[in-house]
């Protein structure tokens, strides 16, 4: 196992006892899987059972009542969870990536006073950094935050598209630090949903995939103090950098490939039931070979997860961190598996077939799947990061790999 994320290595959760809260949580997001993607509707008993098992703590450091995971604690729980719902893992997937951010970046009265709650499965974070004038640019922002003569941080802040806003405890939100400043100087402060007037747009979420994630515009407005903060004033590139992009990717990276792994795991158990074995020829090439490349696949996203984990927890805090062969595999990691775990996901509906594969109501989730996957280039758009790899390959001439 790698390096830990927030805590040392002797602290780390016991894998026992983190694969007991797991499993604690999974029934839960099994039975409610396709209810919540047929109704579009937020997993409110996933969030509950998952609030109940510590799991919402992960990454919280054990000084605050957390679990104190790693890197590799957050890519294997994401795993799991993703193998029975995908919607519900990428909500917890996105709530550790803020809290991430918030463990290393936050003032110590914001830690002080956040990360217990979040330990204690009280707070759901959301994050809002997409924003309609810029799109989903991370680093960029639109709206800016504003002082009040009593030193407090007034923001008013249109978000098109939050993951589970309308449950949400709180918000990490990103914004221009100024009217006058920039749309590259971007503040991140966090706020509690009663510091906030939340009012959430009219359109009804109604997406292809992911439905389950009730991802919805909201308009969030109201004050902050200076606590509230994260890294530095117009300084979020640094937070991004270091914590909160390598969570997120490793996170949704893992969170797609466990998808497919629970595909994969599913279309095995029918093809080697009694009615399966019946059904399809299982000594065929074509079948093999088409099982063969989606095992394949998933071993080579699996060992590239693997091993930008390890370099992520091993560059943290040092300026190895931001360097061009390790950002582009950290962007790399996103992208291939947004790609590769869709792709798979269609291979495995020609290896079932219509009846097993496409239609909506059939015992296998391949049809949610691949509505669900068709979003992982979306979230967060590939060219964008296919874009700010391609310059940094011009940058890194020797063509540094990892070793
Ligand atoms: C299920 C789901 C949940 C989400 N939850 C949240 C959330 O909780 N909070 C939040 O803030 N956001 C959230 N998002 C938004 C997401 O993170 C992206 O920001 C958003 O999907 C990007 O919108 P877009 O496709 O319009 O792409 P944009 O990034 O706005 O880009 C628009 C178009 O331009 C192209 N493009 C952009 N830049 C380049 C470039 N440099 N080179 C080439 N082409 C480029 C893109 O490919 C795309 O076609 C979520 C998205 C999904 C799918």
């Amino acid at each position: 196992m790698s390096a830990p994320a927030t805590a040392p290595a002797t602290e780390r959760p016991p894998a026992t006892r983190l694969d007991a809260r797991v499993e604690a949580v999974l029934p839960v997001l099994r039975e409610d899987a396709a209810r919540i993607d047929e109704a579009a509707a937020f997993p409110v008993r996933g969030l509950a059972a998952l609030r109940e098992s510590g799991l919402m703590g992960l990454l919280v450091p054990q000084e605050h009542g957390g679990l104190g995971g790693s890197s590799a604690d957050l890519t294997h729980v994401a795993r799991e969870l993703a193998g029975e719902c995908l919607s519900t893992a990428m909500i917890w997937a996105m709530h550790c990536q803020q809290v991430a951010a918030l463990t290393r970046h936050g003032s110590p009265g914001l830690r002080a006073h956040l990360l217990p709650r979040i330990a204690r499965g009280e707070v759901y974070v959301a994050s809002v950094t997409s924003e309609k004038v810029k799109g989903g640019h991370l680093l960029s922002a639109h709206s800016p935050l504003t002082e009040e003569s009593d030193g407090s941080l007034r923001l008013d802040r249109e978000a098109p598209i939050v993951t589970g806003g309308a449950h949400a405890d709180g918000f990490l939100i990103t914004l221009r630090d100024g009217p006058a400043a920039a749309p590259h100087q971007v503040t991140a402060v966090y706020a509690d949903r009663s510091r906030l007037t939340v009012e959430e747009g009219p359109d009804r979420w109604n997406p292809m995939g992911m439905r389950g994630t009730h991802s919805i515009p909201l308009r969030l407005s109201g004050t902050v103090d200076e606590t509230a903060v994260v890294g530095r004033r117009g300084g979020f590139k640094d937070v991004a950098v270091a914590d909160f992009v390598p969570a997120g990717h490793l996170a949704w990276a893992a969170c797609w490939l466990g998808a497919v792994r629970g595909a994969l795991r599913s279309v095995l158990k029918l093809l080697r039931s009694p009615a399966g074995r019946r059904q399809f020829d299982l000594s065929g090439r074509q079948l093999r070979a088409r099982l063969a490349r989606v095992r394949m696949e998933l071993d080579a996203m699996a060992a590239l997860l693997a091993q930008v984990t390890a370099d992520s927890d091993r560059h943290r805090g040092t300026a190895g961190a931001g360097s061009p062969p390790v950002q582009m595999r950290l962007n790399a990691l996103k992208v291939y598996t947004a790609e590769r775990s869709f792709a798979c996901v269609d291979q495995l509906i020609r290896v079932v077939g219509l009846r097993h594969g496409y239609m909506r109501h059939s015992d296998l989730p391949l049809e949610r799947l691949f509505r669900d996957l068709r979003s992982a280039s979306l979230n967060y758009a590939d060219d964008r990061l296919l874009a700010a790899n391609g310059a940094m390959c011009l940058l890194d001439r020797e063509v540094s790999l990892a070793d």
